[in-house]
């Protein structure tokens, strides 16, 4: 019988983990997310890339969070992403007292990304 503290394996899914700058706003996580706890809020702007040229439209993000009261760790939002804007982070959501805090706004998103493993070499040896 064991009687050591077991270790979770690295490169857990813990939580989840947003990288800000690469999304784009496309809604694909919150259209594919079974439980639809994927909230994003957003506006639409014109932006020239040159004088002269087209004004194009690009979406900025106002909001963007995840329930996870509702969350199941499926994993979809992070597949379906178009722009790697989502990963798993080794960090553990935490716990809370009430509903409204289980859910976890952009900043605490962005912040779990200092807890996203660096992508290991392929064909190396699996660690966890
Ligand atoms: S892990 Fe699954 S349930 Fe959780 S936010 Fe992503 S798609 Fe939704
Ligand atoms: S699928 Fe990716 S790029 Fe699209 S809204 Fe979700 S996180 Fe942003």
């Amino acid at each position: 019988m064991s009687t050591g503290t077991s270790v979770p394996p690295s490169r857990r899914h813990g939580t989840i983990a947003l990288l800000e700058e690469n999304c784009t706003a496309c809604m694909l996580c919150v259209r594919q997310c079974p439980d639809w706890c994927v909230i994003l809020e957003a506006h639409s702007e014109d932006v020239l890339a040159s004088a002269g040229s087209r004004a194009r439209t690009r979406h900025v993000v106002d909001r963007f969070a995840i329930d996870f009261g509702l969350c199941m760790y499926c994993g979809i939002c992070i597949e379906v992403c178009p722009f790697d804007a989502l990963f798993w982070a080794e960090s553990v959501t935490g716990p809370g007292s009430r509903m409204e805090s289980l859910v976890a706004e952009r900043e605490a998103l962005r912040a779990a990304m200092s807890q996203v493993p660096v992508p290991e070499p392929v064909g190396a040896p699996r660690t966890g």
